[in-house]
């Protein structure tokens, strides 16, 4: 069941148009994500979504919901992750969670939102004093103390180390167990691929793409890229080069000094034919590996663009 519709958004900033032409659906108890490149309006969205920023077209539907008729439910049933700037640097996140809560009729217990958040440690320390990571998984902890169905979450990683973005992403699925359905923003491919149940690929304001991280990496293609370097050098892989440039299973082919990428959609008959050809020339291999495609080399054929963090 869809949880919520968006239709023909569009939204522009004096002679920017932010939002040039936005529509999706998100299903209950998913995380869905909205991925693009700095300013490809994703923020902007999520505020038209949220109710923060007015849209200048469009629907947004919550159910029978919208922001017109229904904005007290709406915001009963939304939790958004506030700026690090709303959240009070001197006070304790126990602290901050008790005054969040009394924001709303109904909230979950101060306790379980630090035990979700893993801060229970760090209960009593200033915020100002928390690391990055810990100030991030605060803010998802003040978003989820309404206890909403809908969490929205802008950019919770950007920022962080691994360890620490690793950390947000184990908390995010935690409140996916939980039933909560998730819209995310991020810069990061991996974080897509990793969490997310449904990808929507933005880039100047309209959707480039939108299926499951799966499906869009098959719906691209079925190529996987062998790669291979020679113990033997540059020789053996000028050679092989040239021998799996004949082969019907070689799509493309490039070579840097001993190490070979060949691209095909049979990798284990190219493998087959390659070792053969290897052991006949008594070159010997020094590496080979199957690298699948990701989201990157999806981003990349729909927009022509390489990526940025
Ligand atoms: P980022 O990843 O950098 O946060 P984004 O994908 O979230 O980017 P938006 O913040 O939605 O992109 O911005 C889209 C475009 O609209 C950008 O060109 C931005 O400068 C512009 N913009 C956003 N908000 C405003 C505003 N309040 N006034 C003027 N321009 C704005």
């Amino acid at each position: 069941m869809n949880i919520l519709e968006v239709r023909n958004l569009k939204k522009s900033f004096g002679s920017i148009q932010a939002v040039k032409d936005i529509s999706f659906s998100v299903k209950e108890g998913e995380i869905f994500t909205i991925i693009g490149p700095n300013g490809a309006g994703k923020t902007t969205t999520l505020e038209m979504i949220e109710g923060l920023v007015t849209p200048d077209h469009g629907e947004i539907q919550f159910g029978e919901l919208n922001w017109n008729k229904h904005a007290i439910t709406i915001k009963k049933k939304i939790g958004v992750q506030p700026q690090s700037s709303a959240m009070f640097d001197l006070l304790t996140p126990e602290e901050n969670l008790n005054l969040f809560a009394t924001f709303y009729d109904k909230a979950r217990s101060t306790e379980e939102i630090l035990k979700l958040v893993n801060l229970t440690e760090h209960r009593k320390n200033q915020v100002k004093k928390l690391s990055g990571g810990q100030r991030q998984r605060l803010a998802i902890g003040l978003a989820m103390i309404s206890d909403p169905e809908v969490v929205f979450l802008d950019e919770p990683t950007t920022g962080l180390d691994p360890q620490a973005r690793r950390n947000v992403w184990e908390i995010i699925l935690e409140l996916k167990k939980l039933g909560k359905t998730i819209i995310l923003t991020t810069h990061y491919m991996e974080e897509a691929e990793k969490l997310s149940d449904r990808v929507c690929i933005v880039d100047q304001g309209l959707i480039v793409t939108l299926d499951s991280p799966t499906g869009l990496i098959e719906k691209l293609t079925n190529e996987r890229e062998v790669r291979l370097s020679f113990l033997d050098g540059e020789k053996a892989a000028f050679d092989a080069e040239l021998f799996a440039k004949a082969l019907d299973s070689v799509t493309r082919t490039e070579r840097e000094d001993a190490a070979l990428k060949l691209w095909t959609i049979k990798p284990e008959d190219l493998l087959f034919d390659l070792f053969k050809f290897t052991k006949d020339k008594e070159y010997q291999v020094e590496q080979v590996s199957i690298h699948e495609m990701s989201l990157e080399d999806v981003f990349i054929a729909y927009t022509g663009k390489a990526w940025r963090d």
